[in-house]
């Protein structure tokens, strides 16, 4: 019988779909997947079948019966591969190699002095090439690359501007193609940090939610229905230029009283010099003593908590949201403006939509967007597992 081009796409459909089951409920058997899916057994089977040739998945001893043999049970192989993500943050790179399920094997940071593409390009194949150095024994070995950038990066993988490196249209992806492959995804680090935390973070049990970078200066990523939001060009959730004070500081966007020119980092140490003029103390200085319970500084973070509940206020009016996560630098001093940030929400925010919006920190940490950009070369490794052995050995 000859199999017809659409016969071969359901065939590979519902495969992704067996291995997506596999990945989410394991162990499980093929009764099990069956039930769960509503594929007729014997097509489970042979989807399994071949899954197991491509190593993607495992049996492991028998289960428990519910009556007659025991049935044999499937493990996904997180093991089968590996990816790399990498967040170019404005004075390092930080890279991670995980196993399929976003697992860190390896980490590496690597600081940044020079910001031109050719250079920071020349770091990121370094480092690729250290952590891809003596890995374990895979049957797919690096499956792919995703970096997340500070700024725009178009639908294509391309980066349109990234005005705190001093970017303007490189092509990243391009460039990394010639010596890594074509499974190489380039997004904004505020995307790759809501995916982070929605796949393996704070985010995983929520289907709607704001994942807020708090570095330099604030972006986003916006989730909605599980899915991330990317707007007609892929430049969706820049909210630290919404506009929150009309004659406010200027920004680097040319406009005025950007939310970012008043919650950010770059926000807290502006301050910060305004009070203390030439003796102003470091980020990580101001934190420390803020903990110590130096007035002014804790003074400073307060107002900076208030100045993030205004923001978040719209936000949470406009969204409706599930989850809000505060991530990136300025979530690992939370407990320093939580209570504010907080309180203003409140009191800004219309009752009816806030009354199911939670406000949590990154559970990865600094680590989200480097795993939010690790998971996207997996995700479509996974979703077109159709790869051999043979071909991804060559
Ligand atoms: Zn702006």
């Amino acid at each position: 019988m000859k199999i017809t081009g659409d016969q071969q796409l359901i065939k590979k459909m519902n495969k992704s779909i067996v291995l997506e089951t596999i990945r989410h409920r394991q162990p499980l058997s093929r009764a099990d997947i069956s039930a769960e899916i509503g594929l007729n057994k014997a097509t489970v089977s042979s989807l399994v079948a071949e899954l197991i040739d491509s190593r993607l998945v495992t049996e492991i001893g028998p289960g428990e019966s519910s009556g007659g043999r025991k049935p044999t049970l499937l493990l996904f192989n997180k093991s089968a591969g590996f990816a790399i993500g990498v967040d170019i943050r404005v004075s390092d790179l930080l890279a991670v190699l995980v196993d399929l399920e976003g697992n860190v094997i390896r980490e590496k940071s690597v600081p940044l002095t020079v910001f031109s593409p050719d250079s920071v390009l020349d770091q990121i194949s370094k480092t690729i090439r250290l952590l891809g150095r003596r890995l374990p024994a895979s049957p797919y070995g690096i499956v792919g690359i995703g970096i997340g950038v500070p700024g725009l990066v178009d639908e294509k993988s391309f980066v349109v501007s990234a005005p705190n490196l001093g970017w303007d249209h490189v092509d990243l992806a391009g460039a990394l193609t010639k010596e890594f492959g074509n499974n190489i995804h380039i997004d904004n680090e505020a995307n790759a940090g809501a995916i982070g935390e929605k796949l393996y973070g704070a985010g995983r049990d929520s289907q709607n939610l704001i994942y807020l970078s708090i570095g330099v200066g604030i972006g986003s990523g916006i989730i909605v229905g599980g899915e991330l939001y990317r707007g007609i060009s892929n430049f969706s959730g820049e909210v630290g230029h919404m506009t929150v004070a009309e004659d406010g500081p200027l920004c680097r966007c040319g406009n005025r009283g950007c939310w970012e020119t008043l919650a950010s980092e770059k926000a807290l140490l502006d301050r910060a010099s305004a009070i203390w003029q030439e003796n102003t103390p470091s980020l990580d200085e101001i934190l420390k003593n803020a903990k110590q319970g130096d007035p002014e500084a804790a003074g400073l973070l307060n107002e900076i908590g208030s100045q993030l509940g205004v923001g978040l206020a719209n936000l949470v009016n406009i969204l409706n949201p599930e989850l809000i996560v505060i991530g990136n630098r300025l979530s690992l001093a939370g407990e320093l403006y939580e209570e504010a940030m907080l309180d203003t929400i409140k009191n800004r925010s219309l009752s009816y939509h806030r009354k199911k919006t939670h406000v949590d920190f990154a559970k990865l940490g600094i680590r989200s967007t480097a795993l939010g950009a690790a998971s996207m070369p997996i995700t479509s490794f996974l979703t077109d597992p159709d790869v051999s052995v043979e071909e991804a050995a060559k």
